[in-house]
């Protein structure tokens, strides 16, 4: 197994001798009791990352392959995952995959881990559904950082269904199924409907045609990426305020700009 080009920025063993005062900020942040799964083959920087979540008032659990990792997420239901990719048994964008697969783990965030020369593999990691990446080598202070706005982000994203979602004139209610845009009720298709629900649920966030396919039509659908094209011309023309509000991205897919 090849050893990465990781300089730690922070020494462990300095660490523990010297360790930073908790500020206040620390403290009043809601991070604490939230369960962070550190996936990592190389035990020096699964012990560093895991150090400064703990530092954190999170709780760390580490696996050393992806195996491992698909076991922990069942056993220790993290609310978040930092997946490396380069791992033996089963690298980082099969376990991403899987639990992407899976319906109780679809939405559970995760940041995944790349080196600089892995850059297309970070595009797949995104295609695949990570939520966000971090480069080796890291500073683990940053990627604590990250962690937490990866938390706010989604702790701010309503995800039961009986939600609200506004979008400037914009609101949707799933449960009841209606649409309306400045009060007037607007008629979508049901794939129409789950389509802008989940652009709704993830604004701000590149999603691409095939985590959208997969999410709105299943996993067992036979159709190509075009039909989410398709179905994004149809809402833009229903609803024109998403006309510049749904960006697409390079050759990537679309996103629904976060502000409203
Ligand atoms: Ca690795």
């Amino acid at each position: 197994m090849t050893h990465h080009a990781f300089t730690p920025l922070l020494r462990l063993d300095h660490l523990t001798h010297s360790p930073l005062p908790r500020t206040l900020n620390n403290i009043m942040e809601a991070t604490t009791g939230k369960r962070i799964l550190v996936v990592e083959d190389e035990q020096d920087i699964a012990q560093l990352v895991q150090h400064y979540l703990q530092k954190e008032g999170f709780h760390s659990v580490t696996a050393m392959n992806g195996i491992e990792a698909l076991k922990k997420v069942k056993e220790e239901q993290p609310d978040l995952i930092v997946l490396d990719l380069m791992l033996p048994e089963m690298d980082g964008l099969e376990v991403c995959k899987r639990v992407r697969s899976a319906p109780e783990t679809a939405m559970l965030p995760i940041i995944m881990l790349t080196a600089k020369a892995e850059e297309s593999d970070t595009i797949v990691g995104l295609e695949l559904g990570a939520d966000d990446y971090v480069t080796k080598p890291f500073s683990p202070k940053a990627l604590v950082a990250r962690v937490k706005a990866l938390l706010r982000r989604i702790d701010r994203t309503p995800s039961t269904a009986a939600a609200h979602y506004r979008y400037g004139a914009l609101t949707m209610n799933p449960a009841r199924h209606e649409v309306s845009l400045d009060q007037q009720e607007v008629l979508l298709t049901a794939k129409e409907f789950g389509l802008l629900e989940h652009l709704l649920r993830h604004r701000g966030r590149v999603l691409t045609r095939e985590v959208l396919l997969n999410a709105v039509w299943g996993y067992d659908y036979y159709g190509t990426t075009r039909t989410v094209d398709v179905h994004v011309r149809r809402l833009k023309q229903k609803l024109p305020l998403l006309e510049d509000a749904i960006v697409s991205v390079k050759s990537l897919g679309y996103k629904l700009k976060d502000s409203d």
